[in-house]
């Protein structure tokens, strides 16, 4: 099955039923209306000469827009580049360059960015790219007249030769190890991960899916949009940006049974002053993913917003991404200190990086996952495609993690991240853990540095409260005695910030070249 072909089926025999509301927009779809929308975007895109293989950028926040671009490219077989909206001028030169854009369909400023000025910056350096097209803008209607002449049967016909093997999507990475690399999916990669999240969430006609969370990314596009596609449920995209209060508002007035986020966003939903003036009881469920949440915020989605079938999902974008899913009625300690069991059709196991053999059930290693739903490869760089996917075809994550006697797993952390001191394998996670507990601590990331004598040494990075000095011998005198004595920071820098991803994760690659840098 193609995305194309699965959207016309869903028009064909769940027409009348709605497909999506962008709230923000005052816009609702039915999956008929969702399906002319579309094809009369592909068809816009066949008249500028697009087609199969052919790249196609999206740089916008979430709108309808971004939908109708998704699904048209899939019904003609382009290849959609999805794009953050928070890439300032180097890393969208560097994504559109690397992957070979034609043609960039764009929103013309996000927050207080402006993206036409972006764009003007970088735009002679790029060559390929010849076809800029700009929502709210004539030249988005350009694209829509310029499709009216053509057989209104050529977007079927274009999408005839497609197979669910077909790349459909390159997705960068968020580049929290090093520089993003753009995966390569398939329709079967991401409509297949679709599916699987969705009968995960026990979805069916009736749910209503509330997206805070961005599209560009796998967990807006492909566990919100393909997982309501797949099994013909609603999406409502409550705004362009994060709001907490627009969120709740919407989940409400759409009578949403289900709602998204990272949990940050739901820590802030839970916080917001106009909580209690939301309805919420038609919530059922919900996706919680991106980083680990904690106990207290897990059992308040349930109780305050009515999520009792909320899961955890796991996952990167190079598998498509959830390769475990929490299930819908496990008890609260597995949805709050795991990521679930693997997925139907994913196989899973956890080896020692050293030997790259599997390693006895309970014990730490590095995660490997095979399946459907592996990437093709990381577009154009056959190089980090064979270091990623090994020959029996093993996606090796990067993520060291254990699988317990139900088959429970939990991510312990990136190998990249591992220390190894002295011959012990030390998790930066147990200390920053441990470190957090002091009271003049706000944040805290721990990293090895080369060392002559063991190797590696231990650095940890702080950020003090508010008002308070913290030096690196108070932090060691926290230590002394209360975790074993190799696990104890040899430096200790006191800093305000930490190098992140436009997407709020720690690069402690930067921190490792800092830090080796200053140590000389
Ligand atoms: P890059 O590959 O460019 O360095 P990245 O790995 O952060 O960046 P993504 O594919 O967006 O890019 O993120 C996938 C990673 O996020 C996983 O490999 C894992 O480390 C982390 N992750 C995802 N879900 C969870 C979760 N539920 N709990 C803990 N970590 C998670
Ligand atoms: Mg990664």
């Amino acid at each position: 099955e193609t995305i194309g072909r699965a959207l016309a089926r869903a028009a064909a025999s769940r027409g009348e039923r709605e497909a999506l509301v962008a709230c923000e927009q005052d816009l609702r779809l039915t999956y008929a209306e969702l399906l002319e929308a579309v094809d009369e975007v592909a068809r816009g895109l066949l008249a500028r000469g697009v087609g199969r293989g052919d790249r196609v950028g999206i740089w916008s926040p979430n709108r309808a827009e971004w939908t109708l671009v998704q699904y048209a490219t899939a019904r003609i077989g382009a290849i959609l580049v999805t794009i953050n909206p928070a890439y300032r001028s180097s890393e969208l030169r560097y994504a559109l360059d690397q992957s070979g854009c034609r043609t960039l369909i764009a929103a013309r400023s996000f927050k207080s960015s402006d993206y036409v000025a972006i764009l003007a910056e970088v735009r002679d350096q790029l060559p390929e790219l010849t076809d800029v097209v700009w929502l709210d803008d004539p030249s988005w209607q350009a694209l829509l007249d310029g499709g009216r002449d053509q057989d209104p049967a050529a977007v079927e016909r274009a999408g005839e030769p497609l197979t669910a093997d077909d790349p459909i999507n390159i997705q960068y990475t968020s580049g929290t190890t090093g520089f993003p690399k753009g995966a390569t999916l398939t329709h079967r990669n991401i409509l297949g991960n679709g599916y699987l999240v969705g009968n995960g969430c026990r979805y069916g006609e009736q749910d209503r899916i509330c997206v805070p969370v961005p599209f560009y990314h796998c967990f807006g596009m492909v566990m919100g949009n393909l997982a309501a596609l797949a099994h013909g449920a609603c999406v409502v995209i409550p705004a362009q940006a994060f709001d907490p209060a627009a969120t709740l508002r919407a989940a409400a007035a759409e009578r949403c049974t289900s709602l998204y986020g990272v949990p940050t966003m739901f820590i802030a939903m839970l916080a917001d002053p106009s909580f209690d003036e939301h309805d919420l009881s038609t919530l059922r469920t919900g996706i919680m993913a991106g980083s680990p949440c904690p106990a207290e915020v897990m059992r308040q989605v349930i109780d305050r917003m009515h999520m009792g079938e909320v899961t955890i999902c796991y996952g990167m974008t190079e598998t498509s991404p959830v390769s475990t899913q929490t299930a819908a009625d496990d008890p609260l300690e597995q949805r709050v200190g795991t990521v679930g069991r693997v997925h139907p059709h994913v196989e899973v196991k956890v080896v020692d990086p050293a030997t790259g053999e599997t390693v006895p059930r309970g014990e730490t290693g590095e995660l490997c996952t095979r399946g459907y739903s592996v990437m093709r490869g990381y577009w154009n760089d056959p190089g980090k495609t064979a270091e990623a996917i090994d020959g029996d075809g093993w996606m090796h994550t990067g993520d060291l993690a254990t699988i317990d006697e139900q088959g429970y797993l939990r991510i312990v952390g990136r190998s990249k991240d591992m220390i190894i001191r002295g011959g012990e394998n030390v998790y930066p996670r147990e200390i920053e853990e441990f470190l957090y507990t002091h009271p003049d601590v706000a944040d805290v990331q721990v990293i090895g540095v080369p060392d002559e004598r063991f190797g590696e040494e231990i650095m940890a990075w702080v950020i003090p409260r508010a008002g308070v000095a913290l030096d690196g011998e108070r932090i060691r005198e926290f230590c002394r005695g209360t975790i074993a004595h190799y696990k104890v920071p040899r430096y200790v820098h006191v800093t305000d910030e930490f190098p992140m991803t436009v997407t709020g994760k720690v690069q402690k690659y930067l921190m490792r070249e800092q830090a080796i840098e200053q140590l000389g």
